[in-house]
């Protein structure tokens, strides 16, 4: 057994993150006097949440009439009819609260003539469950609504007394015998120390797992540790096989290059400089919708057409375009191609590829933030103090699908619902449980293991082999052929964990350690995800499945739950909710608006 000593420290709650969920979640317990702390990897506006730009969904209706009734018809129908019609209803109804709350706190947003919020339109969001005009429902602060949020969120938790545990790791659970959750184990990356925070109640909000795929708009840091940690429970993960993709990342990079380029003339080419979008779409050709062109790309580069070296990515040319129409209308983009493709691209074409850009699955919890772990007689059984929120939770309200800027809102509504949550639930007079000694042993013999791991495959190495393969078979465009692949060699590839070098054996910023211990995490993330990719025979939201291009309700809406065991994950489902919080005779929506139909746009 590794002897590692550590520290002690006993919180009412323990948040494991600090992006939008995780600052929202603190500020929210630390408000009702509970004894609060918030672990970051990174310091907490460095998290992904930072880069979020377009903004938050809320039926404010300060541009023209809106409803939550009329969001919440645009999230369901978004999410292919796979979300759960209570926690979609929370959502939306609670948005507008959340947004107002966060403009108490101080978050700059623009504003209208009249000094309201400023609301600008985005995909999917209409009036009149989908039969009227778009809505304006985007509440935004320019283009940097996700930094805004974070920063005012932050100031206002250290306000609440709430104490921050800034660059510790967690690293695993600490569980019961029963299954409770007693705290996480973490380790101080600056100076290598260890630590124990004991906790009654663990809110997880680490994010999503982008990474686990070679191109992402995601940050590095996003590797899905929530997700490890719960899967190394036993517990089970949700809708994996649901990935969000958008056409042009920059190869290698991965950074968004907006929409824009291609509405303002820009075109896309395979190795033979063919302009095959007009093959595929004749009328809309490289502006047809973000998952169609994604998938287009990926059936070049597939038959052999891809450009570059390894033949695996497309061009994007805006060399053709006058220059003041880039300088005016891209500026932006000229600037992101030079840093990180190295082109100028009044000369040359962008280098790009369908790019990982949100997950819709992860740790399965009920509208309040409880994690679920679903028992033959009980498909809604909590795992008592676990929580999780934000990207790395799945409550489930993005479903198949994930409309633009109800991310952001998802991360306060149930940042705010986890913290309410706990209030309630949290005894504020017990005192902290008693550790199960056999959970902490487990984690320090892990952490051992994997620092003096002598094996042959080398992190990095083993980590692009991973995300090669979930790029190239748990893509856009998927197959039974090309998903019974993906299985093969994704088992493969989690097989050689055992085989893993590391070769920086101190504990003081060891980035190879902690990598390392990224790739644990992110391992069974990309497993659960092409494996309930390769069961599920349909068509749904991000799902495209070439063989089963049709949604199939009468057998497979139903939430997929994957349980991985190093290399072997095992399958089961669990129910939809389909019943809202509210009936149309409480104020809340018509049955027959949400009832299911084609999701066409
Ligand atoms: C480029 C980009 C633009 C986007 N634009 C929008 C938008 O305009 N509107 C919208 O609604 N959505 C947008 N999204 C999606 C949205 O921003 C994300 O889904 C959301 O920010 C995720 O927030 P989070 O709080 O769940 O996690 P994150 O912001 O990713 O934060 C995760 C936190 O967990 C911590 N953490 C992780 N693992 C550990 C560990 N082991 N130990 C300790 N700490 C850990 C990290 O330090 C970090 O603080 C965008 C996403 C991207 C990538």
């Amino acid at each position: 057994m590794a002897a590692y000593e550590y520290e002690t420290h006993y919180y009412d709650a323990i948040v494991v993150g600090a992006g939008g969920a995780g600052l929202r979640a603190t500020l929210g317990l630390a408000e009702q006097g509970l004894k609060t702390a918030c672990i970051s990897k990174v310091f907490p506006t460095r998290s992904h949440t930072v880069a979020a730009q377009g903004g938050i969904a809320a039926s404010l209706g300060n541009m023209g009439p809106d409803s939550w009734q009329w969001h919440m018809y645009d999230t369901v129908k978004g999410s292919d009819w796979l979300g759960d019609m209570d926690a979609m209803e929370y959502l939306t109804r609670e948005a507008p609260k959340a947004v107002y709350e966060l403009e108490h706190y101080g978050v700059p947003f623009s504003r209208t003539e009249k000094g309201e919020i400023y609301q600008r339109p985005f995909g999917g969001h209409t009036t009149e469950f989908g039969e009227g005009p778009p809505v304006q429902r985007t509440c935004a602060a320019a283009d940097r609504t996700g930094h805004a949020i974070l920063h005012t969120l932050y100031g206002q938790s250290l306000k609440q007394q709430a104490e921050f545990y800034i660059e510790y790791f967690a690293m695993d659970l600490i569980m019961s015998e029963d299954g409770v959750c007693q705290g996480v184990i973490a380790w101080k990356l600056d100076d290598g120390t260890m630590h124990i925070f004991n906790a009654k109640t663990v809110v997880l909000a680490t994010g999503g797992y982008g990474r686990a795929f070679f191109s992402a708009t995601s940050a590095h840091t996003c590797t899905g540790d929530g997700g490890g940690m719960v899967a190394r429970q036993g517990l089970p993960l949700q809708d994996m096989e649901f990935v969000q993709f958008h056409p042009t990342g920059i190869y290698g990079a991965g950074c968004l290059i907006t929409e824009g380029a291609r509405g303002e003339g820009g075109y896309l080419t395979n190795s033979e400089g063919e302009r095959f979008m007009e093959r595929y779409a004749p009328t809309y050709k490289d502006l047809a919708s973000r998952d169609v062109v994604s998938r287009c790309m990926t059936m070049e580069i597939r038959e052999g057409r891809g450009v570059g070296a390894d033949g695996d990515h497309i061009h994007l040319h805006l060399n053709h375009l006058p220059k003041e129409t880039l300088d005016l209308r891209l500026p932006g983009i000229s600037e992101s191609a030079r840093i990180f493709a190295g082109v100028d691209l009044t000369k040359e074409p962008i280098p790009v590829l369908p790019t990982v850009h949100y997950n819709m699955g992860g740790i399965p919890t009920n509208y309040m933030g409880e994690v679920l772990n679903p028992t033959a007689d009980n498909p809604d059984a909590i795992v008592p103090g676990l929580m999780a929120v934000g990207e790395a939770g799945c409550a489930s309200v993005h479903g198949a699908n994930r409309l633009g800027s109800n991310s952001l809102i998802d991360l306060v509504v149930f940042g705010r619902a986890a913290a309410i949550r706990a209030g309630e639930v949290v005894d504020r007079n017990a005192s902290n449980p008693t550790l199960n000694q056999a959970s902490v042993d487990y984690a320090f013999d892990r952490f051992d293991g994997l620092r003096h791991a002598k094996g042959e495959t080398a992190t990095a190495d083993l980590r692009l082999e991973m995300q090669k393969a979930m790029q190239k078979d748990a893509a856009v465009f998927r197959t039974d052929k090309t998903l019974a692949e993906g299985v093969v060699a994704m088992e493969e590839i989690a097989g050689k964990m055992g085989d893993i070098k590391v070769t920086d054996r101190s504990l003081v910023w060891n980035s190879d350690l902690m990598e390392t211990l990224e790739l644990t995490n992110l391992m069974p993330n990309a497993l659960a995800t092409i494996v309930a990719a390769e069961a599920r025979k349909e068509s749904r939201g991000a799902h495209a499945h070439e063989d089963y291009p049709d949604r199939d309700d009468v057998n497979w809406r139903v939430h997929s739950l994957a349980v991985v065991d190093g290399a072997k994950t095992t399958l089961t489902t669990r129910p939809v909710h389909l019943d809202p919080l509210t009936t149309e005779s409480e104020g809340g929506i018509d049955l027959k608006k949400i009832a299911p139909k084609a999701r066409v746009y």
